[in-house]
C-alpha cells in the first residue's frame, strides 16, 4: 500500500502544497488502493478514475501556475450516492434510481469541485439511507474492513469503509438518524453531523427533509473541521440553510488539540449507557471520560427524560415525511420504468415500477409512513410523535445549560455480523438510540474512535453541542483524539492496525 494513502487529509494537503507530490500521484495512489481492495470490501457503486485524474492534472496545473487554491485542492474524496453528481450515475442504492444520470450537481459536489478536490466515485449505501448495515442496498453488502464478515454500519457504511480502508482520505456522508455517526462508530472513522441547516441539502436525495444533514467522513478530526468548513456555510438554494457564517471549525479543532479543556463541563446523558450497551463499549466510553477529566474538563451528569421515546417518536417522523419524499419515483420521471404487458395506464405503470424499484425495507417505511399519516390516526401517530420531538427539545435545552458538551457512546455495540439483525427490523432500528436524539433536535455530532472493545473492534465516542456550536465538537474531539494519542501512538487509522484486509 503506498504511504500516501495512509496518513491524514491535513498531511496529503501539505504535500500537495509543498509540492512534494502532485495530485495526480495521490490520485492515482487511491485508485490503485480501489483496484486492490475493494473487490472485498465493495465501498463503492461506481469509481470516476478518469474524471478524478483529470481534476489533479487540472489542480497541479494550476498550483504549478503558481494559482491560490484551496488547503484541500487535489486531495481525493469520495461521496455517498445519495448526493446528487453531475453526469455521474447516482442511485441512493435503489434499482428504482439505476442509470439515471442527474444533470446537476448537489451544492456540497459544487463547492468540492470548486475547491479541486478529485472525487474517486459514489459510495454504496442502505437504499434511500433506511438502515443501519448497508444491507438494505440493492446493489450488495459493504464489508467492514476491520473484520470482512460484519456490517460496516449504515446507512453510509460505503464511505466509512472507503476511509477505514484507505480507499479515500475523506469522504461526504449523510446523517438523518446517525448514518455518518454509527458508521464511523464501527470502522473507526471520525463522522460529524452538522448543526440543521448548517450544510446545504440542496442536491441530496430527501429520506426525511427535517431530519436529512450532510457531512464529513475521515481519519482524524482535524479532517473533518476542514472538509466541513469547505461543505458547510449558507446556500440560498436550501429554504431551511443558516444565513450566518460557521463557527471558526478548523481553529477549534487545532485549539483542542492542544488538549487543554479547563473550564469545559462535558455532560454525560444518563439515558445513553448501561442497559443495551456491550461492556467494551462502556469501558472505553469511561476511559475516555476519564482522559478528559484529566485534560481539565468537568464532568457533570445530566438527564434527558424523554430520550426515552426518541426511537419511537423517529419510527413515525422518518416513515411520514419519507413516504411523501419517495412519492416521486413514479417511474415518470426518474430511472426505472416497468410497463405491464396489458392495460398499462399511467397507474399501472407507476404501480409495477415501485413495485419493482423499491426493496423491502423502503416498502416497509413507505406503508408506515402513510398510515401514520392517514386522517384517522394522524393525531394518535404523527401528531404525537411530533409533541415528543419537542420534549426531546426541551431535554437538550436543559442539558447545554449544564454542560457546554454532551457524551455518549455512539452505539450500544461494536459491528455486528452481516445478516445478523437483517430479519429483525426492531434490532437494527435499536442501533440508533443514540444517535437519534440530535437529529430530531437538530443539534449537531460527532464520533471519533475511543480505542478497541475486547472483541478487537472499535468503538465510538458521541459528542454533541447546542445547534450553531459546531465548534464546540471539533474542540473537545480534537482534545480527546490528542490524549488517546498518548494512550495509543496516534489516531486510530493513522497507526496502522491489522486490518484484515490490510494483511
Ligand atoms: N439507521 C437510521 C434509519 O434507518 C438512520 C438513517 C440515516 O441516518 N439515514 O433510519
Amino acid at each position: 500500500m503506498s504511504d500516501l494513502t495512509r496518513i491524514s487529509a491535513a498531511a496529503l494537503a501539505e504535500k500537495l502544497t509543498a509540492k512534494e507530490v502532485s495530485s495526480v500521484e495521490a490520485t492515482q495512489a487511491h485508485l490503485d488502493r480501489i483496484a486492490d481492495v475493494d473487490g472485498a470490501i465493495h465501498a463503492f457503486l461506481q469509481v470516476s478514475g478518469d474524471a478524478a485524474l483529470a481534476t489533479a492534472a487540472d489542480v497541479d496545473a494550476r498550483r504549478a501556475a503558481g494559482e491560490s487554491l484551496h488547503a484541500l485542492a487535489g486531495v481525493p474524496i469520495a461521496v455517498k450516492d445519495v448526493v446528487v453528481t453531475k453526469g455521474l450515475e447516482t442511485t441512493a442504492g435503489s434499482r428504482i434510481l439505476e442509470g439515471w444520470i442527474p444533470p446537476y450537481d448537489a451544492t456540497l459536489v459544487e463547492r468540492i469541485k470548486a475547491a479541486g478536490l478529485p472525487i474517486l466515485g459514489k459510495t454504496n449505501m442502505d437504499e434511500f439511507a433506511m438502515g443501519s448495515s448497508t444491507e438494505h442496498s440493492a446493489y450488495g453488502n459493504t464489508h467492514n474492513p476491520w473484520d470482512l464478515d460484519r456490517i460496516p454500519g449504515g446507512s453510509g457504511g460505503g464511505s466509512a469503509a472507503a476511509v477505514a480502508a484507505y480507499e479515500a482520505p475523506l469522504a461526504i456522508g449523510t446523517d438523518t438518524g446517525g448514518s455518518i455517526r454509527q458508521p464511523a462508530a464501527v470502522t473507526g472513522t471520525v463522522g460529524v453531523k452538522p448543526t440543521y441547516g448548517g450544510v446545504s441539502r440542496y442536491g441530496l436525495i430527501a429520506l426525511a427533509s427535517s431530519l436529512d444533514q450532510a457531512g464529513p467522513v475521515t481519519r482524524t478530526v482535524l479532517d473533518s473541521a476542514l472538509l466541513h468548513e469547505l461543505i458547510g456555510g449558507h446556500d440560498p438554494r436550501d429554504s431551511t440553510s443558516i444565513d450566518e457564517p460557521l463557527p471558526a471549525l478548523v481553529a477549534a479543532a487545532q485549539q483542542g488539540a492542544k488538549a487543554d479543556l479547563t473550564g469545559v463541563r462535558v455532560g454525560v446523558i444518563r439515558e445513553l449507557q448501561g442497559e443495551g450497551y456491550q461492556p467494551g463499549v462502556l469501558a472505553r466510553f469511561e476511559e475516555s471520560l476519564e482522559l478528559l477529566r484529566g485534560a481539565g474538563a468537568q464532568i457533570v451528569e445530566v438527564s434527558c427524560p424523554h430520550f426515552t421515546y426518541a426511537l419511537a417518536a423517529y419510527y413515525l417522523i422518518l416513515p411520514a415525511e419519507a413516504s411523501s419524499n419517495l412519492a416521486k419515483f413514479d417511474g415518470m420521471r426518474f430511472g426505472l420504468r416497468v410497463v405491464p404487458e396489458d392495460n398499462p395506464t399511467a397507474e399501472r405503470v407507476m404501480s409495477a415500477t415501485r413495485g419493482q424499484g423499491f426493496g423491502d425495507e423502503v416498502k416497509r417505511r413507505i406503508i408506515l409512513g402513510t398510515y401514520a399519516l392517514s386522517a384517522g390516526y394522524y393525531d394518535a401517530y404523527y401528531g404525537s410523535a411530533q409533541k415528543v420531538r419537542t420534549l426531546i427539545q426541551r431535554d437538550f435545552t436543559a442539558a447545554f445549560e449544564a454542560a457546554d458538551v454532551l457524551v455518549s457512546p455512539t452505539a450500544p455495540t461494536t459491528a455486528f455480523k452481516l445478516g445478523e439483525k437483517l430479519d429483525d427490523p426492531l434490532a437494527m432500528y435499536l442501533n440508533d438510540v443514540a444517535t437519534i436524539p440530535a437529529n430530531l433536535a437538530g443539534v449537531p455530532g460527532l464520533s471519533l474512535p475511543s480505542g478497541l472493545s475486547d472483541d478487537g473492534l472499535p468503538v465510538g465516542f458521541q459528542v454533541l453541542a447546542p445547534a450553531k456550536a459546531d465548534d464546540r465538537l471539533y474542540r473537545v474531539g480534537a482534545a480527546l483524539e490528542a490524549l488517546l494519542e498518548n494512550e495509543w501512538g496516534g489516531p486510530l487509522l493513522l497507526k496502522a492496525p491489522e486490518l484484515e484486509v490490510a494483511r
